[in-house]
C-alpha cells in the first residue's frame, strides 16, 4: 500500500509541485489548503506523514500542529514543517510543539523527498517491535508466527492481524465496528458478522474451551476483549 502524505499548503503552485514529486516517487498525496476544516480533513485522511506550512490563511501552522499532537488519530504522525521563516525561534518553537522536522523554503524536491523517506522509515521502525510476549503468547511480527506456550498456532492472515491487534491492547474492549476499522481497514465487503466468524475461529485455535473462552472474551452487547491477566 502506498504511503499517504498530506500537503497542508496554501500556495497552490508549491503544493502542486510537491504533489507531483511525491506521486512520482510512489506516494499518495492530498493537498489541503489550511482552512478551518483542515484538522477534520486530516483526521479523516489519516495520512502517514504531514507536510505543514506555517503561514496559512485561516489557521496558524503551529496551532494546527498542537491540535495534531492532541488528536487520538494523528498524535503519532510525523509532521514536517514547511516555512519561509527561517529564524531560530520558529525552528525551535516548531519542534517544541511536536514537529518532527523543519524545511525552509525554497527547498529542492530532492531534499524534501529524502526527508520524507527518512521520516517514514523511522516511523515504521518505531511503530512495532518485531516480537512481543503477552502472557503465554509470543508474537513474532517479522515471521508472522504466534506461539502459545511451546505450541505454534496456525492462523490465516486475517486471524493473525486480529490476534495481533488484541495482543497489542490487552484489557481493552472493542466493538465489532472498531475491530473492522482496525483490522480490516478499507475493505468494503465485510460486515460486523465477519468479526464474529473470525473471533470464533481464533478461539478454536487459542482456547482450550472455545465456548468458555479464557483469553478472548465476549463483552456483552458491545464486542470483545482480550483479557489482561492471562
Ligand atoms: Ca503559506
Amino acid at each position: 500500500m502506498p504511503k499517504k502524505i498530506a500537503i497542508v499548503e496554501d500556495e497552490a503552485e508549491l503544493a502542486a509541485l510537491i504533489e507531483y514529486n511525491l506521486e512520482r516517487h510512489g506516494y499518495e498525496s492530498q493537498i489541503l489548503g489550511g482552512s478551518k476544516g483542515t484538522m477534520r480533513a486530516l483526521e479523516q485522511a489519516k495520512p502517514d506523514l504531514i507536510l505543514l506550512d506555517v503561514m496559512l490563511p485561516d489557521v496558524d501552522g503551529f496551532e494546527l500542529c498542537r491540535q495534531i499532537r492532541q488528536s487520538a488519530v494523528l498524535a503519532r504522525t510525523p509532521v514536517l514543517f514547511l516555512t519561509a521563516r527561517s529564524d531560530e525561534v520558529d525552528r525551535v518553537l516548531g519542534l517544541e510543539i511536536g514537529g518532527d522536522d523543519y524545511m525552509t523554503k525554497p527547498f529542492s524536491p530532492r531534499e524534501l523527498m529524502a526527508r520524507v523517506k527518512a521520516h517514514l522509515r523511522r516511523e515504521e521502525m518505531d511503530a512495532e517491535p518485531p516480537s512481543a510476549v503477552i502472557g503465554p503468547f509470543r508474537l513474532d511480527r517479522t515471521a508472522r508466527r504466534v506461539f502459545l506456550g511451546e505450541r505454534e498456532i496456525s492462523l490465516t492472515a486475517t486471524e493473525f492481524n486480529l490476534l495481533e491487534h488484541f495482543l497489542a491492547h490487552p484489557g481493552r474492549a472493542y466493538s465489532r465496528d472498531q475491530l473492522l476499522e482496525a483490522v480490516w481497514g478499507e475493505s468494503r465487503n465485510v460486515t460486523p458478522r465477519t468479526v464474529d466468524v473470525h473471533v470464533r475461529r481464533l478461539r478454536e485455535q487459542i482456547e482450550e474451551q472455545p465456548d468458555n473462552p479464557r483469553y478472548l472474551t465476549t463483552v456483552r452487547g458491545f464486542g470483545y476483549r482480550f483479557e489482561e491477566a492471562v
